[in-house]
């Protein structure tokens, strides 16, 4: 695996592939961004900052786990870019594990540092 972190727009958190100097995956993301800071609307600012984080946390499980159950090291995520700090949604089974979730990609925390990355599933669902 290579080290590098994950490049992402600053806006809207896509992936961005080629030149590492670019900030943003588009025109629209970028003129986005200057309009927010000429408002200076800091909710608003936060609400993009968060999407940028999640969605960033999101493809760095995607990455590490396309298909199915995967158990990595936490450090690798860490290396990543990945941010513990923030998820959209948790998941408690009945055995009293709790999987926190970046959209449909979870994670929960093992024993010696480990992470089981998971994919969400219809049956996580809130009843
Ligand atoms: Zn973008």
């Amino acid at each position: 695996m290579e080290k590098q972190q994950t490049a992402v727009c600053q806006v809207c958190g896509t992936a961005l592939a080629g030149r590492v100097d670019k900030r943003f995956c588009s025109d629209q993301c970028r003129a986005q961004r200057h309009n927010l800071k000429r408002k200076a609307d800091v909710g608003e600012s936060m609400i993009l900052d968060i999407n940028r984080i999640l969605r960033k946390n999101r493809s760095i499980l995607k990455v590490a786990s396309p298909l199915g159950k995967t158990t990595t090291r936490k450090e690798y995520l860490v290396m990543q870019g990945f941010d513990f700090n923030h998820f959209t949604h948790q998941y408690k089974t009945q055995k009293g594990n709790t999987y926190s979730f970046c959209y449909d990609f979870g994670y929960l925390l093992l024993a010696e540092e480990k992470v089981l990355i998971v994919n969400w599933q219809s049956y996580m669902a809130p009843k």
